[in-house]
């Protein structure tokens, strides 16, 4: 049985790696070469749009999945004419376009910044007027680890933001000085069960996710069922199968989206080695209709990226409990080439321990 992947960045290749134990096979479409998925499965070199590799990607596979956000929804949706496609295309749409994602929120009743589409100067003067100052200006498309966006703190910004980022079409919205930073990691398989793992808090640099903790810290049973709920109303309107990633602001006690995922997300990383059964098991599960793995967390885990720097793997391996994921990837400035993952019982313990590899690599931020 062979699954089909948009796509052979890292998700492709964690996700590969947990599938092989379930007796499947993976082949990948990708338009870089050397991407980290293509060493381990066939991978088809071409761009997502070339109808010759699209059919061949296609052909045989008892289901297909995407591992990037930004594969065009058209092949997305052309591959699920054809054989069985999830997550839905439709979901995948609305992650694309921010200001889709937004009128998701507000059909839903999912509380979120406040917002307004934003397609010329005047427009964006108008917004600011509206919701105030500060706030952040996002493309709606193509924007992710913190590029294509900038915060507006004074008036005196609005025209340099808008000639750095005017000529794509974009959105404002609401500047949320959050408390901190949730995701949620929901589950549906396509028999319409649901799996969801505990709310985990995330803290980034420079618009990159650096460390999550997980089980978020100080969760009470309320804000859990909360966000729970926000990823059921997703998931059934879409009536989804596979892995849904939700971002949320804390403030105040309240919730408040920021984004989705509708793909396996870095922030679940730490269900690998920290989960009874993990994101990308549990994705392949969902969209193959087998029955959800528990979604429960064994103990307490931080996961660490490791961004534009490979830190010395003895070093690494000699604190106990640390597993070292590597991507097989080239560092770069700001590229995600790896991630480590400590697990324990006792959560202060942990934060030493994760201290300790955190010296070992470049720009760690240790978890607060
Ligand atoms: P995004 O690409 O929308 O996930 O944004 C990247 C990061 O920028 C988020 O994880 C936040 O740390 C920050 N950010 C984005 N939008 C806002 C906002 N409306 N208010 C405050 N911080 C934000």
């Amino acid at each position: 049985m062979i699954v089909g992947v948009l796509a052979a960045g890292q998700l492709g290749r964690m996700m590969a790696l947990e599938g092989y134990p379930l007796g499947l096979r993976f082949r990948f479409l990708e338009p870089k070469n050397d991407a980290p998925a293509s060493w381990l499965a066939e991978t088809i070199e071409a761009p997502y749009t070339d109808p010759a590799a699209l059919q061949r990607f296609s052909d045989g596979l008892c289901v297909a999945t995407y591992e990037f956000e930004n594969v065009p929804v058209e092949s997305a949706e052309w591959i699920a004419e054809r054989v069985p496609f999830y997550p839905p295309p439709a979901a995948l749409g609305a992650a694309q376009d921010r200001l889709e994602e937004k009128w998701l929120f507000q059909r839903l009743s999912i509380p979120a910044p406040s917002f307004k589409a934003v397609d010329s100067l005047s427009d964006l003067q108008a917004a600011i007027e509206e919701i105030g100052l500060p706030g952040v200006v996002k493309t709606r498309r193509l924007g992710y680890d913190g590029k294509g966006q900038s915060v507006i703190r004074e008036r005196a910004q609005v025209e340099s933001v808008w000639e750095s980022l005017g000529n794509s079409a974009l959105i404002y919205e609401q500047f949320v000085p959050f408390d901190r930073e949730l995701s949620i990691i929901a589950v549906r398989s396509r028999h319409g069960e649901i799996a969801c793992y505990p709310l985990v808090q995330n803290e980034h640099r420079e618009g990159i996710l650096r460390v999550s903790t997980a089980p978020a810290p100080d969760v009470s049973p309320e804000l859990r069922a909360e966000a729970e709920e926000y990823a059921r109303r997703i998931l059934e309107a879409f009536e989804y199968a596979g892995v849904l990633t939700i971002e949320f602001f804390q403030r105040d006690g309240a919730l408040f989206a920021n984004e989705i995922a509708p793909r396996v997300h870095n922030s679940g990383h730490w269900t690998l080695d920290g989960a009874v059964v993990s994101q990308f098991e549990n994705h392949l599960r969902a969209i193959m209709g087998l029955p959800l793995g528990r979604a429960d967390a064994i103990g307490h885990s931080i996961m660490l990226n490791l961004i534009g720097a490979i830190p010395p793997r003895e070093a690494v391996l000699a604190v106990p409990g640390a597993h070292l994921h590597l991507y097989d990837k080239e560092p770069r400035p700001r590229r995600k080439v790896g991630h480590i993952t400590l697990c324990g019982d006792d959560p202060a313990e942990l934060r030493v321990r994760a201290g300790a590899v955190a010296e070992f690599i470049k720009g760690a931020v240790c978890p607060s």
